[in-house]
């Protein structure tokens, strides 16, 4: 099995529909690190198993300065990110996003 991984920062902003008080119902940004990983057992014909500037244009299409609830139907949470991201992303099996220096969500193919 092959593994590539690409980091990439995009400047998002979201507010979150949430069930308990939280400053994060308020509109606000993140200079987030998108940690995007792709794998397969085969390489294609130019011997990569995705081309990593393809990963960061479709990461900054979806996201970079872009407020996600306008991009997405569902509610922006990190978690629900990052699996939205894994599914649209060639060969994607996990994707984290960093918001801070210390919250990471990840998403993970379940197989
Ligand atoms: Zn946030």
């Amino acid at each position: 099995m092959y593994y590539v991984e690409k980091v990439i920062e995009v400047a998002m902003a979201h507010r979150l529909t949430l069930d308990y008080g939280s400053p994060c119902t308020g509109l606000h940004g993140h200079n987030a690190l998108v940690t995007v990983c792709c794998r397969s057992r085969e390489l294609d014909a130019n011997g990569m198993v995705v081309d990593f500037a393809e990963v960061k244009r479709i990461v900054k299409e979806s996201l970079d300065h872009r407020c996600a609830n306008d991009v997405v139907p569902f509610n922006p949470t990190a978690e629900n990110l990052a699996r939205w991201l894994c599914g649209r992303i060639p060969k994607c099996y996990k994707v984290s996003i960093r918001e801070s220096e210390h919250n990471v969500a990840t998403y993970e193919v379940d197989e």
